[in-house]
């Protein structure tokens, strides 16, 4: 179902008020968890003013330790909810187990499926069964097959509408959190037809490699980016070493326009 071969048209999918795929260059925006009412909604309207197509945030967290912060709940999807209305942005939020999918599906526009949980395949079958649009990342040390293979699982249970995420794979190197792996976009546009974004936050793990990244990844033919976005870096719960601040997240827009 993946496959360009039975598919040659690029599949084009509506979120909300966007489409995802094709001409279209998606940008999804926003803090790696959500912490607070006003956290979330002054980042959802610096980014919606900056140019963001989608808002994201996570509410379920899949932490690498059980003693870091896990995530607000349904509390934090109450809050994305406000900041979508808020700024009218379509929201992308993580789903990480059977038991929260379908309050998730309830509050999000796109269910998000994480590297952790790339082969998941309970969650990945539940995820086709909600008809909603599902952005799959690639797994932490997957192949390109056993990607487009989880993406089979959720579009073999009736939904079609899956965005594949690059966010970088684990790699000898470890400058990086994670190496890019670039030459993905490439290769999923001749063999499928599914969009496919780019993470460079998560990919690299460090704010100063997400302008170049982001850049690379829009020149090689990604059909968006995720950028994780915080108004206080610093003080964030998740991922600040990774996160921009507005005003920079701004400047990247602003230089993706001429590339
Ligand atoms: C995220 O996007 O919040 C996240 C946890 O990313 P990944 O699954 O790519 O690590
Ligand atoms: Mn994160």
């Amino acid at each position: 179902l993946a496959s360009r071969l039975f598919h040659p048209e690029d599949s084009v999918i509506t979120v909300g008020n966007t489409k995802v795929g094709g001409d279209n260059l998606t940008i999804i925006a926003g803090p790696c968890s959500v912490e607070t009412e006003e956290q979330m909604i002054e980042v959802a309207r610096d980014v919606k003013r900056a140019g963001a197509t989608l808002l994201r945030g996570g509410a379920y967290k899949p932490r690498s330790s059980p003693y870091s912060f896990q995530g607000l709940g349904e509390d934090g999807l109450k809050l994305l909810k406000k900041a979508s209305e808020e700024t009218g942005l379509p929201i992308v939020t993580e789903a990480i187990c059977l038991d929260t999918i379908d309050v998730v599906a309830k509050y999000s526009d796109v269910i998000q499926i994480g590297a952790r949980n790339m082969q998941n395949f309970a969650l990945l079958k539940k995820a086709g069964k909600l008809g909603k649009p599902v952005l799959l990342k690639r797994g932490l040390s997957a192949t390109i097959e056993e990607w487009l293979m989880a993406a089979e699982y959720i579009m073999s249970e009736g939904n079609e509408d899956v965005i594949l995420c690059e966010r970088g794979i684990r790699t000898f190197e470890t400058y990086t959190r994670n190496t890019l792996d670039l030459s993905a976009i490439p290769v999923i546009k001749e063999i499928s037809h599914l969009p496919i974004i780019v993470d460079p936050s998560h990919a690299t793990g460090k704010w100063k490699m997400v302008r170049p990244l982001s850049k690379g990844a829009v020149a090689v033919g990604a059909d968006g980016l995720m950028i994780e976005v915080h108004n206080n870096p610093e003080c964030a719960l998740c991922d600040g070493a990774q996160s921009l601040k507005p005003s920079k997240f701004k400047e990247l827009m602003d230089e993706l326009k001429i590339v």
